[in-house]
């Protein structure tokens, strides 16, 4: 089975410190059809953005933007993000579990 785990997992507040999968993706990874994780893996790797990084301007995803019910990010504890200036589009994995839990 296909997995972006590189051996580093760590829960870093529901999201993993290694992969930047959320807990969520990584408990239903095994049931996952491998269209589903083919997606998250390209949205890992930056192949899929809906958006950049407000941060660091690099490809990020929002669940919402491709039409789904919930992001990724609604399992991840919430993050303080009153250090940005500005807040208009989601950060992506690994700034937002860079972030202090708020
Ligand atoms: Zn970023």
């Amino acid at each position: 089975m296909k997995t972006p785990c590189v051996a580093a997992c760590k829960n870093n507040d529901g999201i993993c410190g290694g992969c930047h999968r959320t807990m969520d993706e990584i408990i239903k990874w095994r049931e996952m059809s491998s269209s589903d994780r083919d997606a998250v893996m390209n949205a890992l790797s930056g192949i899929e953005s809906t958006h950049q990084c407000p941060s660091c301007n690099k490809p990020a995803v929002c669940d919402i933007s491709l039409g789904k019910e919930t992001c990724w990010c609604f399992s991840v504890e919430k993050r303080d993000t009153s250090s940005l200036e500005t807040h208009s589009s989601c950060l992506c994995r690994k700034c937002l579990s860079a972030l202090p839990c708020a």
